[in-house]
C-alpha cells in the first residue's frame, strides 16, 4: 500500500520538492507509526515548501513540522493503536520526516496524547504557531508579569502566532495592542481581542536605542528592527518574548534597553521544548483557549493547496491559521 507526501529531493540545481508516492519501507526508524489526517501550514513549512530554504538538514525529507492522526502500531509502552497524537516539532521537516504524509513512524517520546477537549482538527488549528504563542505567554508569566504590569504588545498581529497570542492574552485580562501591516484586519484583530492597533510601519524603521516606555510585556513574531524598538519601547522591568523572524533574522540592538530599564529578552522555542513544559503547554490551550476565536482564525485547506499556501504564508497573505487535511 502506498501513501501520499510531500518530499523533498537534493538535485544538482539544489531541491526538488513535490507530491510522491511512498511505501511504509521508506518511512524513518521509530517506534510509533501513526496514520496522519491533519497538518497545517506555518511559515516555516512555507520556507521549506518553496525549496530554497536551509531548513531541511537531510535528504530525501517529508516535509510538515506539525502532525495529528491516530496510532496504528506501537512499541511504545505508552501509546497503542487507535490512541488519537499529536506532534510539533522535534526535527520534523529537518531531520525526521514530518506529517506532509499520510503516514509517519515517529518515536513514541515525541508525541503527546491529544488533549481532552480538542479535536485533531482543533489541535492543528493551534499547531505549532498557537503551541508556541503560549510558550511565550508561559514566558511572560514566569518573568512574574500580570495584566496589572501594562498593556502587552504583539507584533505579526494577523499570523498564526499572533493571533493566538492575541486571545491568550485577552483573555487572560491583558490590555492588547496588536501591530499589524494590514490595516483591513483591525476588525478580525479586535475579534481576537486587540484593544488598539498599532501600523507595523511604526516599528520597521531604524529607532533610537531607547524610546517611550509604552508595553510592559511583547510577544514578537518578526525579529530584526521591529523587535529592537520593541525592547526600546518596554517598561521598566519588562520582558519581551522572542519568536520569530518574519521580518529578518538579524537584531540590531543597544544594551540599553537591558542595562537602564532591565527589560529582558526571553528566548522561545518549540521545536526541542522539554515535554513537561509541552504538555502544560497544550494542557492550557486545550483548557483556555476559546474555541469561537480558534475557529475565527482558521482555515482548512485540502492536501493539494500547500504548495499554493506556503507561497501565500511567505507573502504574508494568510490570516491566523490553516490546518491541512491529510488522510
Ligand atoms: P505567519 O506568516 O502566520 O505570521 C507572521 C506575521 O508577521 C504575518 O502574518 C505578518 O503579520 C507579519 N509579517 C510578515 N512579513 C513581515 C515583514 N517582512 N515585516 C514585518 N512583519 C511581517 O507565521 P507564523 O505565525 O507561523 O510564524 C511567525 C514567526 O514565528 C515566523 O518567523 C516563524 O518562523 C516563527 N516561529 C518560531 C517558532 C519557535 O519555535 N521559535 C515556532 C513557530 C513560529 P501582519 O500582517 O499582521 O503584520
Amino acid at each position: 500500500m502506498t501513501f501520499k507526501a510531500v518530499r523533498a529531493d537534493k538535485t544538482e540545481a539544489g531541491q526538488e520538492v513535490r507530491f510522491v508516492e511512498m511505501d511504509e519501507s521508506e518511512l524513518m526508524d521509530g517506534d510509533v507509526t501513526v496514520r496522519v489526517t491533519h497538518s497545517t501550514v506555518n511559515y516555516k513549512d512555507g520556507l521549506a515548501l518553496s525549496g530554497k530554504s536551509a531548513i531541511i538538514r537531510r535528504f530525501p525529507m517529508v516535509l510538515g513540522i506539525d502532525l495529528a492522526g491516530e496510532v496504528e502500531t506501537s512499541g511504545h509502552s505508552g501509546f497503542s493503536p487507535g490512541d488519537e497524537v499529536i506532534l510539533n516539532g522535534y526535527g520534523l521537516s529537518e531531520t525526521h520526516f514530518g506529517g506532509y504524509a499520510e503516514k509517519a513512524r515517529v518515536k513514541g517520546d515525541w508525541l503527546v496524547k491529544l488533549p481532552e477537549g480538542l479535536t485533531r482538527a482543533e489541535a492543528m488549528a493551534i499547531g505549532t504557531a498557537g503551541y508556541t504563542a503560549m510558550l511565550a505567554v508561559m514566558a511572560i508569566e514566569r518573568h512574574g508579569l500580570t495584566p496589572a504590569s501594562g498593556p502587552a504588545l504583539v507584533t505579526g498581529a494577523a499570523g498564526g502566532v499572533g493571533s493566538t497570542a492575541i486571545s491568550l492574552l485577552a483573555d487572560k485580562g491583558w490590555k492588547v495592542i496588536a501591530s499589524t501591516g494590514r490595516a483591513s484586519e483591525a476588525d478580525y484583530l479586535k475579534g481576537l481581542g486587540a484593544a488598539e492597533i498599532i501600523e507595523r510601519a511604526t516599528l520597521a524603521a531604524p529607532g533610537k536605542p531607547l524610546g517611550k516606555e509604552q508595553w510592559a510585556a511583547a510577544v514578537d513574531s518578526v525579529g530584526s528592527t521591529t523587535l529592537a524598538n520593541v525592547l526600546a519601547q518596554t517598561r521598566y522591568g519588562g520582558a519581551v518574548a522572542a519568536c520569530g523572524l518574519a521580518g529578518g533574522m538579524d537584531l540590531p540592538t543597544t544594551v540599553a534597553p537591558f542595562i537602564l530599564r532591565g527589560v529582558s529578552l526571553l528566548g522561545i522555542d518549540s521545536v526541542n521544548c522539554p515535554m513537561p513544559v509541552r504538555l502544560e503547554a497544550w494542557r492550557r490551550l486545550a483548557a483556555g483557549l476559546d474555541p469561537r476565536k480558534l475557529a475565527a482564525m482558521t482555515q482548512t485547506i485540502p492536501f493539494d493547496e500547500v504548495f499554493e499556501a506556503g507561497r501565500r504564508i511567505l507573502r504574508g497573505e494568510t490570516r491566523g491559521r490553516l490546518v491541512v487535511t491529510i488522510g
